[in-house]
């Protein structure tokens, strides 16, 4: 083609939508394989099948077809040369930490963390030696402060974080030299922003949430440069948190909207954030797009939008928020987000029960706090739900 375009890359929306179909052939919708294993031609082709890096039809741990090519599109709306997907987020997590670090080695992580990736960091990893300095990321220069030239192996960072929307700047984390740059980019979405594009070393998604994007399939992700991935596939294979391909087939699904998806419930969490910001009941409201957040300069500058996601911390502390769970009506109070219900959940005695009360505290999850994954209902409809809730109608006892 001689045509001035020739070279014109795709727009990341196209993109969700071209990428993928690698190993489905002529057909349009991917193709599920949901087989474990492969027949060989003889002893040189089983060889072949069993030796190689990402082995492909040999055996499902190794690699599948279908899970093959949801990696081949989250790799092309990372803008990364390939991706490895997992049996979950958690899975993408364990697996990155155990295939780059051993015992004696350093990590440095942040307190805002989703709660599993902070248990884990404590937990497991701890017990096998391998341990952790925790900074704020709010504060600029925390990151780098906390290496430990020749010790620190891993940077982990997580933006937007879980649950009060904290963020981390994306081109201070890609500046880091030394470690491998993790970046949880699960609430962002691949379309949100590219961890990859700042400089960081690995995107990692709970694909979970927002990218398989209907609450039907447990699956992580994680993206990066192919001799990162590669290696990290050399130990998921021995570890064994496998994408399931009905999951993978759900993944790439989702994919497929999530552009519209996101879009929608970004403007309907910017609508919400705006319209409940000055209730009397509400003491904070949390999201990125509101100007009173403080890092909303940042948001603008790494996010292509505020994401789908707000948090409210009502006055009234847990009898309030107790109160609004009873009242809520059209949304629901459930635990994973990027669906199309929306979802509340109470941090404090749900995903981040298990937190120290110091812990709780500077991650913000107070007593309060409630957490609003936006799903894809009308907007009003959602904003009468949650003023509803806030008022509740006067007990006739
Ligand atoms: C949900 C979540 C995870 C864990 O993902 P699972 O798929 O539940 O294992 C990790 N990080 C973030 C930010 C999450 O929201």
């Amino acid at each position: 083609m001689t045509s001035p375009d020739a070279n014109r890359s795709l727009r990341p929306d196209t993109v969700a939508i071209t990428a993928g179909r690698v190993a489905s052939g002529s057909s349009l919708a991917p193709a599920l394989f949901a087989t474990t294993t492969w027949e060989s031609d003889g002893l040189a082709d089983a060889n072949r099948r069993a030796t190689g890096t990402r082995a492909s039809q040999f055996y499902s741990r190794y690699a599948n077809p279908t899970v093959r090519s949801f990696e081949e599109a989250v790799a092309a709306l990372e803008g990364a040369e390939d991706a490895i997907a997992f049996a979950s987020g958690m899975g993408a997590i364990a697996t990155v930490i155990l295939a780059l670090c051993s015992s004696g080695d350093h990590i440095v992580a942040q307190k805002q963390l989703y709660a599993g990736t902070l248990a884990f960091l404590q937990g497991p990893c701890q017990r096998f030696g391998i341990t952790t300095t925790f900074v704020d990321a709010r504060e600029p220069g925390s990151f780098a402060a906390a290496i430990r030239p020749g010790k620190t192996m891993v940077v982990l960072a997580e933006t937007p974080s879980n649950p009060r929307l904290d963020l981390v700047d994306l081109d201070e984390i890609g500046g880091l030299r030394g470690p491998i740059t993790v970046v949880d980019s699960t609430l962002a979405t691949p379309l949100g922003q590219q961890p990859l594009a700042h400089g960081a070393h690995l995107s990692l998604h709970s694909a979970t949430k927002g990218i398989a994007g209907h609450n039907d399939a447990t699956l992580g992700v994680v993206a990066g440069e192919r001799e990162l991935t590669d290696a990290i596939w050399a130990y998921s294979v021995l570890h064994g948190a496998t994408a399931s391909p009905f999951d993978a087939l759900n993944g790439l699904r989702g994919m497929r909207t999530l552009a519209v998806r996101t879009r929608q419930q970004a403007e309907t969490a910017q609508f919400l954030a705006e319209s409940l910001y000055n209730h009397p009941a509400i003491a904070a409201v949390h999201h990125p797009g509101l100007p009173s957040h403080p890092q909303f300069d940042l948001a603008k500058r790494q996010m292509r939008n505020a994401g789908t996601l707000l948090s409210i911390d009502l006055a009234g502390g847990r009898p309030a928020a107790e109160r609004f769970l009873d009242a809520i009506q059209v949304a629901r109070v459930a635990t994973s987000l990027g669906g199309p219900e929306t979802l509340i959940c109470h941090p404090a005695t749900s995903t981040h029960a298990s937190l120290s009360p110091d812990e709780a505290a500077f991650a913000g999850v107070s007593a309060g706090l409630l957490r609003i994954s936006v799903g894809l209902e009308d907007a009003e409809d959602l904003l009468h739900d949650l003023l509803g809730a806030l008022t509740p109608a006067k007990s006739t006892d």
